[in-house]
């Protein structure tokens, strides 16, 4: 079936929703920005994860004494990405160091009721041609996709050498050995030539600073560590049926949020939705895959598929283009080609296609909100739940049953948009608006550290490269990289994420293709014998003077969102969107594929 442009609402004042739109953010400033948040102490952890594994037993083991080629620091999609694109490119020699029980990164730790991929399974589930795996839906589960993590894991051999449950704690370079030293909690002692830091940048709960949160005598857990024991229900069967006489406070609006809150509605005598930023959610058919489309699928379809949602999530659509995914990721770009393709695809700037993107983006960011009123029976509440902002200055989710959840008796809408968060927490609830609200239980779907500092994220107490030069000073300042992946004076250490690279929509194949580059250049390096390699300064200087964090993109999430972990929470840029290869993906990776085909590692220092 074609895919059409939407309707949006044509009758739209722009300048006054942009003042709108500025108002409701300088509203939810806060001075603390990501001081706000907080997280567990873990008494002698150093500043490894304080989170313990609700899921799976820590088994003891051996601390193990070893060299390898490479170690592989993560279990989650960049990191089995990463070891898959070693297996392809001939080495062996490597292992993956993971803090979860087992694969699957955020698939691993996020189990609450209700999770889903938000996006499409077809683009986002890695390697499907190569393990033959079709999602069974169109938004697949997460139980299925953690399962499809064990499946590549498994085809692909990453079992044999994994190391679960272990955290490093640090890594030395050691220049008379040309290696990492790599320490872990295990008491490991790894001598790997080569580390590739593939952590992912949602690894970190952090809860809301909300005051008095010490004092809640009340049952409290993160959504990224459901307790199933509490609730009722499991994984694979989220039946809450412990819930059924408690009174349950959910942190939170984001895209855990609006995924769990219909499961609470459900089982819960009562729900109290705590919102301080209403989100845009559109509608999300999500019906089974269709076999027999699946059987019309041809060798390459996935990058393909993968291509064109590139195109119409970001880059924007070529002349005559089908538009293969066709939901609210793509809509912007699919109205702005059908006013194109009416002009008869006139050349235009990018300037210009991105002032169309902005005209339409407020048309269906209206759209959105008329699409509440439509649901919501109390105008209130439906009011209070209308987004003000950009398409993407929040994460453009999508629920068929979020909205409705507002309509039941037992669920109510908080607005702690006025004192920019929860008020407080007593004893026996929250307080808002002058009175308590007892509660039996908090869930905090309040997100992950995506700023905090390096250290701190990544859980390592130190990272040295030559001389003892701390990484965490060398950036402290921004990233300096060639190409996103290596750091002068930290040799053979591998960078995976956003960082100075190309952005693209699927995430997953984003982190594919960093691993495919850094597999080539560690089999290079193997096959030619290179001990050491790193960026000369001189290409490290020029690529970082590529980088221009206050344009396009990133200047409107700086300057026109409400605070988010996309932004910093509206402080200074750091560590995550902003410092990309402005030209786009699609030239970064020709620009990689280049660099590759010439062979001659132009602008890595490389010692035999
Ligand atoms: P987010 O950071 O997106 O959301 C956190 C929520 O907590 C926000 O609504 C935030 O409000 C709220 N919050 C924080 N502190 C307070 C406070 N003191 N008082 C009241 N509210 C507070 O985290 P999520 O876990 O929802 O999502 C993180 C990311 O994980 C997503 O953007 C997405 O990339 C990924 N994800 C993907 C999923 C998928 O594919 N299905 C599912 C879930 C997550 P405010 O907005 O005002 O800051």
């Amino acid at each position: 079936m074609k895919c059409e442009p939407t309707h949006t609402p044509a009758e739209i004042d722009i300048p006054k929703l942009r003042e709108k739109y500025r108002l409701e953010r300088e509203k939810r400033f806060r001075a603390e920005g990501n001081q706000q948040y907080v997280r567990p102490k873990k008494a002698g952890a150093g500043k490894a994860e304080p989170f313990s594994d609700p899921y799976k037993p820590v088994v003891p083991r051996a601390s193990l004494k070893e060299d390898i080629d490479v170690a592989v620091l993560g279990g989650g999609f960049t990191g089995i990405l990463a070891s898959v694109q070693l297996r392809k490119a001939g080495v062996s020699s490597f292992r993956n160091i993971e803090q979860a029980g087992d694969f699957g990164g955020v698939w691993y730790w996020n189990r609450y009721p209700g999770i889903q991929c938000d996006n499409e399974s077809y683009c986002y589930m890695p390697l499907l041609e190569e393990t033959g795996f079709i999602p069974t839906k169109r938004f697949a589960d997460g139980v299925e996709i953690q399962g499809h993590c064990v499946r590549i894991a498994k085809q692909f051999g990453l079992y044999d050498n994994a190391l679960f449950h272990t955290q490093v704690t640090a890594l030395r370079w050691d220049e008379s050995i040309q290696r990492w030293r790599v320490s872990t909690d295990r008491g490991d002692e790894i001598r790997a030539r080569f580390v590739i830091m593939a952590g992912g940048p949602l690894n970190r709960p952090k809860l809301p600073g909300i005051p008095g949160l010490q004092d809640f005598k009340g049952k409290v857990f993160h959504s990224a560590r459901w307790d199933y024991g509490y609730t009722g229900g499991s994984w694979e069967n989220p039946t809450l049926d412990k819930l059924k006489d408690k009174r349950v406070a959910v942190v939170g609006t984001g895209a855990t949020a609006i995924q769990i809150v219909p499961f609470l509605g459900k089982y819960a005598k009562e729900v109290f939705v705590l919102q301080r930023t209403p989100p845009s959610v559109d509608a999300r058919p999500n019906p089974p895959t269709d076999q027999a489309w699946a059987k019309t699928l041809q060798p390459g379809w996935q990058k393909q598929r993968q291509e064109n949602f590139h195109r119409g999530a970001m880059e924007g659509f070529h002349p005559g283009e089908q538009d293969l995914i066709c939901d609210f990721w793509t809509e912007i770009n699919r109205n702005v080609a059908a006013k194109l393709a009416e002009q008869g695809w006139p050349a235009i700037t990018p300037e210009t296609f991105m002032a169309m993107r902005e005209d339409e983006d407020y048309h269906v960011m209206e759209r959105f909100r008329r699409r509440i009123d439509e649901i919501v029976d109390d105008k209130a509440t439906a009011e209070a739940l209308k987004p003000w902002f950009r398409f993407h200055c929040k994460r453009p989710l999508s629920s068929d049953t979020y909205y409705p959840t507002f309509n039941q008796p037992n669920v109510h809408l908080i607005d702690v948009s006025d004192t920019k968060g929860v008020e407080r927490l007593t004893e026996n609830g929250f307080v808002h608006d002058g009175k308590e609200y007892p509660i039996d239980l908090l869930i905090c779907a309040s997100g992950f550290e995506v700023t905090s500092d390096l250290d701190q994220r990544w859980g390592i107490d130190e990272i040295s490269g030559r001389n003892g030069t701390s990484l965490y000073d060398y950036w402290n300042d921004g990233y300096k990289t060639l190409h996103g992946v290596v750091s002068r004076g930290f040799p053979n250490q591998f960078f995976t994420g956003y960082i100075q690279g190309g952005l693209y929509a699927t995430t997953v194949e984003q982190f594919n293709r960093q691993g495919h580059h850094i597999a080539w250049i560690i089999a290079e390096s193997l096959k030619r014998g290179i001990s050491a390699v790193e960026p000369t300064q001189e290409a490290q200087d020029e690529w970082v003077a590529t980088m221009a964090p206050s344009t396009g993109f990133s200047q409107y999430m700086q300057s026109e969102c409400p605070p988010s972990y996309l932004n910093n929470e509206s402080g200074k840029f750091r560590y995550y969107l902003g410092e990309f290869y402005l030209a786009g993906f699609t030239a970064f990776e020709q620009l990689l594929q280049d660099w590759r085909s010439k062979g001659d590692m132009a602008g890595l220092d490389v010692k035999s």
